[in-house]
């Protein structure tokens, strides 16, 4: 089983553990990777899946959020359920609204999504996680207090149920791709 490390260098010392699933589905419209970042990949299908949060990069601060999941949601491969229990209740609106992002994904049953007061440490390193999913989609971890907009942290999240990180830099609402940046950035 190979393992996917993700450096980026001119972020120092943030580390990420990225896993992809066996098989996994392209998403379409990733971008070319930044020239500051390298990735190598690797599988393992039970490994959980981090993502941590950083500091916006500067030449990406005030960029305005410019689009948004189509009616209904992007596409995905599968249907796919998900529970919000108690330790959400707090975050259910922005919950529902990261998995609205995704069609085909329905509250009730499936995985259950619990938050957390303090960023995630039991999901097999990196710095600062601030969310992590299981197993594609065994359970999902939230740490909302890690970030500016919570609702995107639960849609990338979700979207670990089928896809691993696309290219971008920072996670934001243009693309399924864009979601699926490796880091959320403050
Ligand atoms: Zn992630």
């Amino acid at each position: 089983m190979a393992r996917k490390l993700l450096m980026l260098s001119g972020l120092a010392s943030v580390v990420l553990a990225v896993v992809t699933y066996a098989a996994p589905v392209s998403l379409a419209g990733a971008s070319a990777s930044p020239a500051q970042e390298t990735s190598a990949h690797a599988e393992g299908a039970s490994a959980p899946h981090g993502t941590s949060v950083i500091p916006t990069p500067a030449d990406l601060k005030g960029k305005a959020k410019v689009l948004a999941p189509p009616p209904g949601g992007w596409s995905v491969p599968s249907q796919r359920n998900y529970t919000i229990t108690s330790s959400c209740q707090p975050y259910a609106a922005a919950i529902r609204q990261g998995a609205a992002a995704w069609a085909g994904l329905r509250e009730g049953g499936g995985t259950p999504v619990e938050c957390r007061n303090s960023y995630i440490t039991d999901c097999g390193g990196g710095d600062r996680v601030v969310g992590c999913n299981w197993g594609a989609g065994q359970r999902i971890a939230l740490y909302m207090g890690g970030v500016n907009d919570d609702a995107l942290l639960a849609a990338h999240e979700f979207g670990h149920d089928w896809y691993g990180h696309s290219t971008f830099r920072c996670a934001g609402w243009d693309s399924a791709a864009h979601v699926m940046a490796p880091s959320i950035c403050n």
